[in-house]
């Protein structure tokens, strides 16, 4: 049990920590497709050094470690209570050495069990096999981007793309729609597992079952590999690009899978999962519980720092306008900023998502927020041995969430500068032009680059809601995002979601 326990602890601190193999080749080889210098280029260098940095630290890759799902095969006569125990033990170890953020939270009260354990948390699947060992595997798909996994029901009417009917180009365009849905929300690039047939509940199984494929493998299914490398190829044509930016890497990898379905039901279910792939796996001696091997891991270090460089080199030669800002903030400086400036932040932000968003609707702040920046951001954090806080993970949260409060907020608080992952809507733009205000994109899933600028915990104020929404008093140095709105009715996001739609009405017509 004990041998177990600690096989256990080491999948998911590698899981949360060490993106595999395959996956850094499918970033690598995306970075090589942008144009240097270009928005997605700088964001992938980011992604890049982010992935370095988790590796040095042993630290999440992104604060968001997401529901963590085992897929277990055990032979006949082992004991899946015991293996059950185990599994919790470490989930909780791992909680308390800051190496998964507390993410169960009560759908009812809203409080989190500060330890990953609760009712549907974590998710273990049991399968029985013939073989002599224990094949576990694990994955950790943060909200951000199971927020943006989607289920078509054919026939079924798609913008942009007309009828999809019950037959494989239905299938072709409702994967191709998924891919346009997502937007950048999910913290593109991604990478998508498809489900086709199944009920409600199955289908998406089968969606997220596909994402424990390598990125690299064939599907045995002729009709489906063409399909999923129509899909890579196309999907890429729509320009969404890296976190949205626009570009040419918008999906790194497609795998489908079908089963059957009831004659008066068709489904087709995407599970869309961020650049942040975080899937191991490790096969176990069943007598002692022992690591006999690794999954979805090779010998090769992947090259991120040579493509680094070269994004680098590519940087100086960039026109982005860079302005350093310095809360508090007036509103002179916010109407100075244009969409595309890159604005590097230092002094002081504060953490709010969507607890503390809800809660500012009806309650006064527990701090003056009059020209502040607000980060939507749930860190992972850690008490040293004399209670102070420390940052282990800190990167940007989904703001398309706060949507219906932002505006208000800004307005009854003065709040000059949000910075969030995704974009927001036209209530928040309709806010920023009417008060003054900015919306700043930081780089989604890039939680050790962002720690790395935070020097200081100063405070922390609404604990009750728990670690990740509460509002954490940050001091910050040299913090870089990019205007992606601005005070003058321009959204980015909204340009790359009108451009890519037109992009996706050119794969109409029948092609399979
Ligand atoms: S990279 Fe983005 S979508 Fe993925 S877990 Fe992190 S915040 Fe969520």
């Amino acid at each position: 049990m004990e041998k177990l326990q600690e096989s256990m602890y080491k999948l998911i601190v590698e899981t949360s920590t060490n993106l595999p193999n395959d996956v850094r080749r499918a970033i690598v080889a995306a970075k090589a497709k942008e144009n240097a210098g270009t928005r997605a280029a700088l964001s992938l260098k980011t992604i890049t050094d982010n992935i370095s940095m988790a590796d040095e630290n042993i630290s999440p890759i992104c604060q968001d470690t997401g529901m963590p799902t085992f897929e277990v095969k055990v032979p006949v006569g082992i004991n899946q209570i015991e293996m059950k125990k185990a599994i919790y033990a470490a989930i909780e170890q791992a909680t308390a050495d800051g190496k998964l953020r507390p993410n169960s939270v009560d759908s009812l009260t809203g409080k989190n069990s500060g330890n990953n354990l609760g009712g549907g948390t974590p998710v273990i699947h049991f399968e029985q096999w013939e073989k002599e060992v224990i094949d576990v595997r694990l994955i950790l798909k943060g909200g951000g981007c199971e927020n943006k996994n989607v289920q078509y029901s054919l026939p079924q009417e798609l913008e942009g793309l007309g009828r999809a009917g019950r037959d494989l180009d239905g299938i072709r365009k409702c994967i191709m729609h998924s891919v346009y849905q997502a937007q950048g929300q999910g913290c593109s690039a991604g990478f998508i597992g498809v489900g086709i047939g199944g009920d409600r509940t199955t289908s998406y199984s089968l969606a997220k079952e596909q994402l424990f494929r390598t990125v690299d493998d064939v599907n045995e299914n002729e009709d489906l590999r063409k399909l999923e490398e129509y899909v890579l190829d196309n999907a890429n044509k729509l320009g969404i690009g890296t976190m949205g930016f626009g570009g040419e890497a918008t999906l790194l990898g497609c795998k489908i899978g079908a089963m059957n379905r009831l004659p008066a039901s068709f489904f087709v279910s995407v599970a869309y999962n961020c650049w942040a792939y975080r899937r191991l796996g490790v096969v176990l001696d069943q007598q002692s519980g022992d690591i006999v091997d690794w999954l979805y891991k090779d010998d090769e270090t992947v090259d991120l720092e040579q493509a680094s460089k070269e994004v680098a080199v590519a940087e100086a030669t960039d026109e982005v306008r860079e302005v350093v800002l310095e809360a508090p903030i007036t509103e002179e400086q916010i109407r100075e900023l244009k969409v595309g400036d890159v604005v590097v932040i230092n002094g002081m932000m504060h953490t709010g998502r969507d607890a503390i968003h809800h809660h500012l609707m009806e309650h006064d702040a527990p701090i003056d927020l009059n020209g502040q920046i607000i980060y939507h951001c749930g860190p992972v954090m850690m008490k040293d041995d004399e209670e102070n806080w420390h940052v282990k993970a800190a990167g940007p949260t989904t703001s398309i969430r706060e949507e219906p409060y932002q505006g208000d907020i800004m307005k009854k608080f003065g709040i000059r500068a949000v910075i969030g992952k995704g974009g927001m809507g036209p209530k928040t733009l309709k806010a920023l032009g009417e008060h003054g205000g900015v919306y700043l994109n930081a780089i989604g899933g890039a939680a050790q680059y962002y720690a790395d600028c935070i020097k200081e915990v100063k405070g922390v104020d609404l604990m009750e809601f728990g670690i990740p929404e509460a509002m954490w008093h940050l001091e910050v140095e040299g913090f870089a995002a990019i205007v992606t709105m601005d005070s003058h009715g321009n959204s980015l996001h909204a340009d790359v979601d009108k451009t890519s739609l037109e992009k996706l009405e050119q794969f109409k017509e029948r092609v399979f």
